[in-house]
Parts: C-alpha cells; structure tokens; sequence
C-alpha cells in the first residue's frame, strides 16, 4: 500500500507550494517553479481553517478554476488540496485532484472525518490525514481507519505537530515519539512530514525536514510561496 507514493516518481515524495492559493498569477508562478526542480505535487490551500474569523479564509471553488486552467498548458502539474468536509471532496473529485488531506482541524472530529470518508468511498482518490492538533495517537489511527473502512486504498499520514500552551521554540510540538510510535503500528501506510507547520519559522524547516528523513519519513511538504512575506496566511514560515 506504500508503493502508490512511488506513483509520482520521487522518493522521498516531495510535495510544495503555497498555504493558500491567492491569485491565478500566483499560483502559476509557485507550480511552474516547483515543477521545475523536479517536484512532483503541488500543494496549494483552497478553503483555510483559520483559527479566528476575519483572516483570509482562502479563495474557494474559483481557485480550482485556476488548477484546471494552468493544467491546460501544463497537463504534467498535479495538485493535493485540503478538504474539510464532503462538499469540498465532490469539488475535488469534480477537478480531477490529484491527493486530498485531511487537515488537523478536522483529524480532531470522528464525525467529519467519517463524513469526509463516506464522500471519498468508491473512488481511487489518494487521501493523506494530518496528525489532529492533540497529541492523540488513536484520533490519528481512527481517522487514517475511517477511510481505510470506506475501501480508500491510497492513504498515508502527514505529521505536522501538536499544539502546546505557551511560548516554544515551534509553533506546533513534533513530538518525534507519537509518528515513531505510528510508523511502528502501521509500517505498511507512508508517513510525510509538513515541517512548516511543525516550525512557524522558515529557519527551523530545514532541520526539520533532515530529523524526518533520518527517521525514514516517506516525503515532506513544504509551504512555498514566491514572496513568502507578502503571503496572506502562513507568512512567517513559507520559503521561496
Ligand atoms: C495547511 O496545510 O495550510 C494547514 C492549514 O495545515 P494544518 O491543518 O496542519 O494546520
Ligand atoms: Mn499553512
């Protein structure tokens, strides 16, 4: 079941682009660089959970559009979105969506993540779940097992930190052990890390990134913007 990574013919799988889609031009600009340097997914968020109201809440079905329309000159790009429920997925689905993920937010929630699934359920649509914001093994496991339930073949796990209180040197805690301790239960389901929502920093990302593969991670995904500072969510940790 590891194998459908190797599907896009980079190993480790790398996976990157913005934390939001902000503009056609934009998201044009980050594909065709990623592409470039021989990256094989383009990583882009339609639809952002956004902790408090009023921040940029991400484009919607129209950045969609954009995907479609910069895959009809360029039929190579291959794009993985967030869903957060099952309107998203029939989006998705509709737009020929090369991987969808489930975000923290959602991992949290049994109900979402089984409404997420039973919308996925018939389909051969890869799916990767990240870690939920608590550090909980089985929410994790259960979410992966949803969709698994559903006959979702192609799915894997993103590790992308757990929330702590107070001040810390990452935005999310890594907690190594719990994705050990997942990779240990599950050594047939690929695990990649997202280190730039593990670090809120660009500076860290790199170190990140190198703990993960020395621990055999499967890929990474990267939040890559072509003004990282100008970004409209995620700003602090995006690279060029
Ligand atoms: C994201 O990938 O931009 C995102 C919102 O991530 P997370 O669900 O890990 O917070
Ligand atoms: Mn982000």
């Amino acid at each position: 079941m590891k194998n459908w990574l190797a599907d896009f013919g980079v190993s480790p799988l790398l996976i990157a682009g913005p934390c939001s889609a902000e503009t056609y031009e934009q998201l044009k600009e980050t594909a065709l660089a990623v592409t470039q340097l021989g990256i094989p997914l383009v990583r882009a968020g339609v639809w952002k959970p956004r902790t408090r109201p009023g921040s940029f809440e991400g484009i919607g079905p129209e950045a969609l559009q954009w995907m479609d329309r910069i895959r009809e000159e360029h039929p190579h790009i291959k794009f993985a979105i967030e869903v957060g429920h099952p309107q998203h997925v029939e989006l998705a689905l509709q737009h020929q969506i090369e991987v969808v993920w489930i975000g923290a937010r959602s991992t949290v929630n049994p109900f979402n993540v089984q409404e997420i699934a039973e919308a996925l359920a018939g389909t051969q649509q890869p799916a990767l779940v990240k870690n939920p914001i608590n550090p909980d093994l089985a929410l994790w496991l259960g979410a992966l097992e949803r969709l698994e339930k559903q006959g979702i073949s192609k799915i894997g796990a993103i590790h992308r930190g757990f929330s702590s209180f107070g001040e810390s040197r990452y935005r999310n805690q890594p907690a190594w052990q719990l994705p050990i301790e997942l990779k240990r239960e599950r050594p047939d389901l690929p695990i990649i890390c997202d280190p730039s929502h593990i670090a809120g920093n660009r500076d860290i990302i790199f170190d990140i990134s190198q703990k993960a593969l020395d621990l055999d991670y499967d890929g990474l995904m990267i939040e890559t913007h072509p003004s990282p500072d100008e970004a409209w969510s995620d700003a602090k940790q995006q690279v060029s």
